[in-house]
């Protein structure tokens, strides 16, 4: 018998899809913790929360393996374990086990300072869905004016090493920053000798306490289109709207597919979205769907620019970024204004 072979994506798209129409969510991101073993100068967690300012609020071993549990029955199949990092969770690994044997799909994000050889030959025998590792250049100094730490490309480049020596399957990511624009294409050249994906990112958000510190170190809007849509390649925006728009402010996926807890085990539809999140008491999904349809059937309220945008549905903005950026969740955020703009071809104008 001929076995035909779908592509992950198409097989992936579909399965979410099914999943969803059964009235189920597909996906988890698992915040185990904000601790984190680097302190980056564009990371959303503030400071005192990567350095363990509240780990006492964190939930414990067993707590996480009964959430897991309460999670996986509610239909999800992917689960990803984020933070902070989350190898600095000293039981990561017994938790990581719990999830795996439910038989769910595992997504690792990391910045692979904290893989040891014991771990890796753990991951090797328990095998994840993949692990995401954030290497955001191969200089030391611009790796540690970023993380912040001292040695800490020399400890991600052992934990690099040690994925590919036990043939783990891992990607590289990329944040494109001002302070390392200029090293892409080398982070990229890396990636392809070591024969693992790359992908790239250049979006940056201010922090969960409104620090716009961040901000700082994103590119412009003129340097995004100069360096990533010179060719125009940029698909042209989509102006229709339909009559009578009654405009919701969610346009993103956030709340159908996917929902995420943070490290003390509370249920969000965003992690931009703290406000907005329960601690399960009884039936998770229902609970996570009540507070799903609440955020998702809210229309603006406010004559904001993004309230009648006819770029609303080509821009990036979402109101979580927006209640960070300008401490109002209907209000337009003006880099995004520009970067549309200038994306846009200038052929329209948005409303700011
Ligand atoms: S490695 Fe990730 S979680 Fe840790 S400080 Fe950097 S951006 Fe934040
Ligand atoms: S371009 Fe500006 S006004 Fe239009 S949707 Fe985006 S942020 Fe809002």
């Amino acid at each position: 018998m001929q076995v035909k072979e779908i592509p992950y994506k198409e097989e992936s798209i579909s399965l979410h899809d099914k999943i969803w129409q059964k009235g189920k969510v597909a996906q988890c991101q698992i915040e185990l913790t904000f601790r984190c073993s680097h302190r980056c100068n564009y990371c959303y967690i503030p400071p005192p929360l990567l350095e363990g300012k509240e780990k006492g609020k964190e939930l414990n071993t067993e707590a996480w393996k009964k959430l897991i549990d309460k999670i996986v029955s509610s239909g999800v199949q992917w689960i990803s374990f984020t933070g902070g990092d989350p190898f600095t969770r000293e039981d990561f690994l017994e938790i990581y086990l719990h999830a795996k044997k439910k038989g769910t799909f595992i997504n690792i994000l990391t910045n692979a300072g904290n893989i040891n050889k014991e771990t890796a030959k753990f991951l090797k025998l328990y095998r994840p869905f993949t692990i995401e590792v954030t290497l955001n250049s191969i200089k030391e100094d611009t790796f540690e004016k970023i993380t912040r730490v001292k040695g800490s490309l020399k400890k991600a480049m052992e934990g690099i090493f040690l994925l590919k020596e036990f043939s783990l399957p891992f990607k590289i990511k990329f944040k494109v920053l001002t302070l390392n624009l200029k090293e892409m294409e080398a982070v990229a050249k890396f990636s392809r000798e070591l024969k693992v994906p790359f992908n790239f990112n250049f979006l940056v958000y201010p922090r969960l306490d409104g620090s716009t510190e961040p901000l700082k170190y994103r590119l412009t809007p003129e340097t995004i289109k100069e360096e990533f849509f010179q060719k125009d390649e940029y698909p042209p925006p989509s102006l229709h709207l339909p009559e009578g728009d009654k405009r919701k402010i969610f346009k993103c996926g956030a709340g159908t597919w996917s929902f995420s807890i943070s490290p003390e085990g509370k249920v969000m539809v965003c992690p931009f979205l703290r406000e907005y999140s329960f601690s399960p008491k009884g039936n998770l999904l229902k609970e996570f769907k009540d507070l799903s349809h609440t955020l998702r059937e809210k229309n603006f309220t406010k004559n904001t620019p993004c309230s009648r945008c006819s770029l609303f549905y080509f821009c990036s903005w979402c109101p979580a970024i927006a209640f960070l950026e300008t401490g109002d969740y209907q209000k337009n955020i003006p880099y995004y204004c520009k970067l549309t703009r200038i994306l846009g071809k200038q052929k329209v104008e948005c409303e700011a």
